[in-house]
């Protein structure tokens, strides 16, 4: 039952006498990163990876697939069991959130065969793979919008919100989704072509005045140009132009159906081999564009091209701004049998056949503009059924799927009713408030009831606990780039009930501030730097990296050496949460004197993990900046998980110095 606590065990005393040394250790030291062996890894800690700021194989500067196959030894050694991908779909920006088209991947960070060969080589490590699948919107470029932008009759335009009057189509219900919201954010697009791609038929007449030409849609069978070199009549139709011959059906009136691909229309002549004297037939300048079906008047003076579409300002809805259009689901009662829901399933189908385990939906509140009503739950569920459905043909397990739902536990709760995993936000937003504000006797009874909230909903739900993410502004900017706090940051996330994900840079202790702070996104968004700073990948981040980040000392070489760094830490505390039942899967319960009814020891935050093996773990902190003395009758104080800090016990006493936390096995 408890065959992995040897492990960490001796890890503890080691830690022990390292953070016991006053001098630092000198980078040459050498020092094994501790690997996995299989069945190591019960922590469920997910890495989340920005594919294009992370590792470069090729030296372009721009991060790939396989510069993060290179680095899985260190994400082994991190102690990840699965790692989220920023977007990995062409796009327009470098972040991948605009996704131009789903079933492939971004040829800036290799082939598809490069990304098969990363799940592969992660799986031999333990590693999933998670994707992220932005649902929401896709980008402007996005193939399925350029389709749609060709007007009604292109069988995408209803896979958006696309409208002439948007406030007139919300009132009648033409958009359920956007039902009863208003005003939105609408922006214009220029909608229709004057081109046209299809049968037609043609049918020019000389016999009167005037002379007109009439376009209808057929589906009459396509003739090929009439070889009767007697009849000059023509038509030229678009790229690659070349002259038609017509058919005679009547004195002066000529008629063929023909396959047209034209990006711009017809023009009418009388001759196959000049432009001149009159032969070349368009339209008056201010009429050239054909109605199908409608006689259009034809001139030789100053013939216009004859246009087969007229397009039209029209707009589009997009919650993420101009680039982003939102997709149109319908009601959520048919969301499942729509085209976009479809057409995405059926790419999510084709990553889990290629061996991807689980998705971060992004932006899932967005999906249905009320963000606190039933709608995305309950398309969220479908998604996952039908998600799930696809991947239980190979595996025995359910899939894997988290969501953004970026509000306050209480707004997140209702979405366990459709998603196994939620991040939550609310974890970073009272930990910043802990660690800053030296108070942490609150912090377990929020945490507890944050999970109460989502259990009302669901019967295992999965907390995606986090510190910050790629936007948001760095946790070690909120805690001043104090050291001892960003390693209790550390300590904290790893002892806590749910299911933690690291951010790419903060176990480096990476800096910097976001959009929301004044800066730009980039700055949260900084590369790794793996042995040299020259190597780092920052090629795709429009020169906005922090230089001050981007060195020697900073990197993962030197901080792994260095026994007093954060990334050191991190070994430690992830170590200690793999290894150690009652830490991964343990439910937190409140300790009998150290909790939030004991303000006269507010600097402490203390709670019990207990797993369903019935092995339980004591997790205390001190945040304070004094040592402080701590009465544990009751509780075992000899076997020692991790630590951090300074820790002496005595008897049933244990005494804890400032900024220091540790775990005992009960
Ligand atoms: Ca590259
Ligand atoms: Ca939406």
């Amino acid at each position: 039952m408890k065959k992995i606590i040897l492990v960490p065990v001796i890890l503890a005393s080691l830690l022990l006498t390292i953070s016991c040394r006053k001098d630092p250790v000198s980078p040459d030291e050498k020092w094994v990163a501790p690997s996995y062996s299989s069945g190591e890894k019960q922590g469920n800690i997910t890495y989340q990876l920005l594919i294009y700021s992370f590792a470069d194989s090729d030296g372009d500067g721009i991060g790939d697939f396989n510069g993060i196959r290179s680095r899985l030894d260190y994400l082994d050694a991190l102690g990840v069991s699965a790692i989220w991908l920023s977007p990995a779909h062409p796009a327009d920006s470098y972040h991948g959130y605009d996704v131009q088209d789903y079933s492939t991947v971004n040829p800036k960070y290799g082939t598809e065969e490069d990304f098969k060969a990363l799940i592969d080589a992660a799986h031999e490590k333990d590693i999933k793979i998670y994707m992220d699948y932005v649902l929401n919107h896709t980008g402007k470029g996005n193939i399925w919008f350029t389709e749609a932008k060709k007007g009604r009759s292109s069988d995408k335009f209803g896979w958006y919100h696309i409208s002439a009057d948007p406030v007139t189509d919300i009132a009648t219900g033409v958009f359920p989704m956007l039902s009863g919201y208003y005003p939105g954010e609408w922006y214009d697009v220029t909608v229709g072509e004057i081109g046209y791609t299809g049968r037609l038929h043609f049918k020019v007449d000389f016999s009167g005045s005037p002379k007109t030409l009439t376009v209808s849609r057929s589906e009459a069978e396509a003739q090929s140009p009439n070889s009767d070199t007697s009849v000059s009549m023509f038509l030229w139709i678009g790229e690659p132009g070349k002259a038609v011959r017509m058919y005679r059906t009547g004195t002066d009136v000529y008629e063929i159906t023909l396959d047209v691909d034209s990006p711009w229309g017809v023009l009418v002549r009388t001759s196959d081999t000049s432009w001149d004297g009159g032969t070349k037939w368009g339209a008056p300048r201010g009429a050239n564009v054909l109605t199908f079906g409608q006689p259009l008047t034809l001139s030789t003076d100053d013939a216009q091209d004859i246009l087969f579409g007229s397009p039209s300002q029209m707009k589009f809805q997009g919650a993420f701004g101009s680039w982003m259009p939102d997709l149109n689901f319908g009601a959520v009662s048919d969301a499942a049998s729509s085209g976009p829901f479809l057409a995405l399933a059926e790419t999510a189908d084709k990553w889990i056949s290629l061996g991807v385990d689980g998705f971060r939906l992004d932006a899932v509140k967005h999906i249905y503009p009320n963000e606190r009503g039933e709608e995305n739950p309950a398309f969220l569920k479908l998604w996952y059924d039908r998600c799930n459905e696809t991947f239980r043909k190979t595996h025995s397990t359910d899939i894997y799927m988290v969501g953004e739902v970026w509000m306050d536990a209480s707004s997140v709760a209702p979405y366990y009713k459709g998603l196994p995993a939620c991040f939550e936000f609310d974890f970073w937003d009272r930990l910043k408030w802990v660690l800053n504000q030296r108070t942490g006797c609150y912090f377990a009874k929020d945490l507890m009831g944050y999970r109460e909230l989502y259990r009302s909903v669901r019967n295992a739900p999965v907390p995606a606990t986090k510190l910050t993410n790629h936007d948001e502004t760095r946790a070690a900017t909120i805690l001043d780039r104090n050291l001892a706090k960003l390693k209790q940051a550390a300590a904290f996330l790893m002892t806590a009930e749910g299911e933690p994900y690291i951010y790419q840079g903060e176990e480096l202790g990476y800096w910097g501030k976001d959009s929301d702070d004044g800066d730009c996104d980039e700055k949260v968004r900084t590369p790794i730097v793996w042995e040299k700073a020259t190597d780092a990948a920052t090629g795709d981040l429009n020169g906005h990296f922090d230089m001050t980040l981007v060195t020697d000392e900073i990197s993962v070489a030197h901080q792994t050496s260095d026994s007093g760094s954060l990334l050191r830490t991190y070994f430690d505390w992830t170590r200690a949460r793999n290894t150690t039942p009652a830490l991964s899967s343990g439910k937190m319960s409140a300790h009998g004197r150290y909790n939030e009814s004991n303000t006269s020891d507010s600097s402490v935050a203390a709670w019990y993990m207990t797993s369903s093996d019935g092995s339980k773990a004591l997790v205390i902190h001190n945040v304070g900046q004094s040592e402080v003395t701590l009465d544990l009758s009751g509780d075992k104080l000899d076997n020692q998980v991790v630590s951090l800090g300074s820790v002496s016990v005595s008897g049933s006493s244990l005494k804890l110095g400032a900024s220091s936390s540790v775990v005992f096995l009960q």
